[in-house]
């Protein structure tokens, strides 16, 4: 019963239900486990969604429209009518007033309880007024019984879980369970002030997890409903509170255990030639001086290599913000200590192009040193692959570039002593989790670097992300001119064919995206194809490839080629080319269905062009509805992406539109995502538990494992994944 259906007949919910045992285990336990329900501190946890004021009696005369109510009346009447519908019509009354009762759906058992002359206490909303009075399916039980004194929470519920059950099992569960404070003394959260004692003991009293959770789970009928809706009230903040010292406890105890961990120690050596560094080499061949912001992260990530405390650093930057040769960079100081580096990407087509990157800048400094680059990818060759791990074993592969191919069973590093993860938010849980077991595989623990252009807002990174150090490349390289954004209705869309000639006639590049159709990769297929066909024909002359996720690896690769050769105008593509693809000639890229995309990703997407001199320009066409618009928060979307093209700030509003959950996306499975903070209106209650952690696990290391095992149980590890 979803929790906000209309009330129904409690006393009649099915309780033989409890009774049906299915390998020992009964239906209702069964439905507790699905909610994640297992242990009384779980159950003591699972709060209320809302809760029915069942504390009072209200008498028939005055019972408003709309308002929900319990009456206590009489049955004068009862019926079942076939016309106009099937339904159980009953009358009711008290001293001061008439209702009707209607059930469309009922059992023969209903008709029992609502015999003429029954006496019942019943609740439900009322509907129509003074002339005529109705309530539909309400809850009924025999009336007279002792007026509960607190509010009747109501629970958020699965399917053939009544509440009833679901109050009774958190009521005996909250009895039973253990709630002694884990807290150090004088610890308190701030806001948590026990409002009825604050007057008493001069502001001093605090809600305990103990009456906190004794109140959510039944508060006086007296209390500020709103402060318990929008979670202000002190014993709400206790809870919050709590939540977040355990995840803050569990992100530092985690680097703390990290730092416990031996990394290699890479300095650069003078070599015995004086020939100069690897790094010093690579900034001689690169066509580009570094900005001062990617000298600024090289030195945060040099410090962190040079030290043996295992490295476990987020490099953020935007979009084109230039974060692969900050990676080179740190590729360096590891090879040139002698050390084997992994450089890993989430799409093939990325791992392509960082392959070829690499080679181009490194294998000629390498090969002087008789050592190359490697690649590993899904589907490569058997021969070549055999070679490669060949030579990855040996230790003559420096660098080692591909897909999660690299994190592979058979991959067997030499000595590697850099892992760096491009594009991280894109690599799944389980993903991050294997590939921390297999760099644990190797007596020395690996440095860690992640890239991200997705910017985590700052509360973000204190909560999720406390266990990892961040650099932010905060600058775009010079030169770049600012991409002009423009919104236009897809009835214009030969417009914008036009003016696709025009680019490409003036030797720029165009890419097309086509949407990401949810349910079918195939009609997904069809969609491009056609878009594909639909551009050749109306631009003779210009050549326009295709590019889409179901195409065999080396097909992808050409396309690419001639794309970033220049040989290619139009590019139409799906979202494979999303994350991290670089073509600087490439000037106008148009996004079909724009309001089918999320806000990050358009950013992304838009991030593929002004990456040269040339003036840049984003088409988002867009679907309208019959009434000529664009639909809730697709509009908000849409409107970000016109107002603003830096990133943070892109990331603020996405943040805003699709709250923290979907927010983080791959970093977090469901359950170890923040279950009641709200890091929008919380932060005093995360500063105070990012403060407290370093102290609890300092001074009070028993407290704060306690602590943990409560609120986190078994999910402690996916927080660090
Ligand atoms: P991202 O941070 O999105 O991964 P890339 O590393 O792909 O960005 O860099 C984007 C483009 O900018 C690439 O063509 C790269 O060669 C170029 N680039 C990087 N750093 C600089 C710089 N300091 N000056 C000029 N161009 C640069
Ligand atoms: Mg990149």
């Amino acid at each position: 019963m979803p929790a906000d259906s209309p009330p129904s007949a409690e006393p009649m919910a099915p309780s033989a239900a409890a009774t049906t045992v299915q390998g020992g285990v009964s239906v209702l336990q069964k439905a507790l486990q699905k909610l994640g329900l297992e242990r009384d501190i779980d159950l003591a946890l699972h709060l209320p969604l809302r809760y029915e004021d069942e504390t009072r009696i209200t008498a028939l005369a005055d019972a408003r429209d709309g308002q929900v109510v319990q009456i206590e009346a009489t049955v004068t009447a009862n019926e079942v009518q076939l016309h106009p519908r099937h339904q159980l019509l009953v009358r009711v009354e008290d001293a001061t007033g008439v209702c009707e009762l209607r059930f469309f759906s009922f059992y023969p058992s209903h008709q029992k309880t609502l015999a003429v002359g029954a006496q019942l206490r019943i609740r439900g909303e009322i509907r129509g007024g003074f002339r005529g009075r109705q309530m539909l399916h309400p809850s009924l039980r025999a009336a007279g019984g002792e007026l509960p004194a607190a509010l009747t929470p109501v629970y958020p519920s699965t399917a053939g879980l009544p509440q009833p059950y679901l109050r009774r099992a958190v009521g005996s569960a909250l009895d039973r369970v253990d709630l002694s404070d884990t807290l150090p003394p004088g610890a308190e959260p701030p806001c948590a002030r026990h409002a009825r004692h604050a007057h008493e003991n001069g502001g001093q009293h605090f809600f305990s997890l103990r009456e906190a959770l004794d109140f959510l789970h039944h508060p006086a009928p007296d209390v500020t409903l709103s402060t318990l809706q929008d979670r202000s009230h002190p014993a709400w903040q206790r809870v919050k509170a709590e939540e977040l010292l355990a995840q803050q406890l569990s992100q530092q105890q985690s680097r703390r255990e990290r730092g416990l961990l031996r990394a290699a120690v890479l300095r650069v050596q003078q070599a015995a030639d004086g020939s100069p560094p690897l790094h010093e080499q690579l900034l001689a061949v690169l066509p580009f001086a570094l900005t001062a912001a990617q000298r600024r992260v090289g030195r945060e990530i040099a410090a962190d290599l040079a030290s043996e405390v295992p490295m476990h650093r987020l490099l953020q930057g935007d979009v084109g913000s230039g974060k692969t040769v900050v990676a080179a960079q740190a590729a360096c100081l590891a090879m040139d200590a002698g050390w084997q580096c992994a450089l890993m990407a989430p799409t093939e087509i990325l791992a392509e192009q960082h392959f070829a990157r690499m080679l181009g800048w490194l294998e000629p400094l390498l090969a002087a040193r008789g050592r190359r680059v490697a690649r590993l990818a899904g589907g490569q060759r058997k021969k070549e692959r055999a070679a490669m791990l060949a030579l990855i074993e040996s230790g003559e592969a420096a660098l080692v570039v591909g897909t999660h191919a690299v994190i592979q069973e058979q991959v067997r590093f030499r000595n590697l002593a850099l892992a760096i993860i491009d594009e991280q938010h894109r690599f799944g849980v389980a993903q991050r989790l294997a590939l921390r077991k297999k760099l644990a595989e190797h007596g020395i623990e690996p440095h860690l670097l992640m890239m991200s252009a997705t910017p985590i807002p700052r509360t973000l990174a204190m909560s999720y992300y406390a266990d990892l150090d961040v650099s932010v490349i905060d600058e775009l390289p010079p030169g770049r001119t600012p991409i002009v954004t423009r919104l236009i209705a897809d009835s214009r869309k030969d417009e914008v064919i036009a003016r696709i000639g025009a680019q490409v006639a003036a030797g720029r590049q165009v890419y097309w995206v086509c949407p990401l159709i949810e349910e079918s990769e195939a009609l997904d297929l069809t969609n491009a194809t056609a878009t594909h066909a639909e551009l050749s024909a109306a631009l003779p002359g210009v050549t326009v490839g295709l590019l889409h996720a179901r195409m065999p690896g080396a097909e992808k690769k050409a396309v690419m080629a001639l794309f970033s050769g220049g040989q290619m105008g139009v590019l139409v593509s799906t979202t494979v080319i999303e994350v991290g693809v670089d073509v600087p000639n490439a000037s106008l890229m148009v996004i079909e269905h724009a309001e089918r995309f999320g806000l990050s990703q358009l950013h992304q997407l838009r991030g593929r062009v002004g990456r040269g001199a040339a003036a840049s320009a984003c088409v988002l066409l867009y679907a309208t509805n019959d009434s000529g618009r664009v639909g809730g928060s697709a509009r908000e979307r849409l409107r970000a992406m016109a107002e603003t093209s830096d990133g943070f700030e892109i990331a603020r509003r996405d943040l805003q539109i699709r709250g923290p959950g979907e927010f983080l996306g791959a970093r977090q499975s469901g359950d170890a995502l923040l279950r009641f903070a709200d890091l929008a209106t919380d932060s005093p209650l995360l500063e105070w538990a990012r403060a407290l952690a370093p102290v609890m696990l300092d001074r009070h290391p028993e407290l704060a494992a306690r602590h943990v095992a409560r609120w986190l149980g078994g999910r402690a590890d996916y927080l660090k994944a």
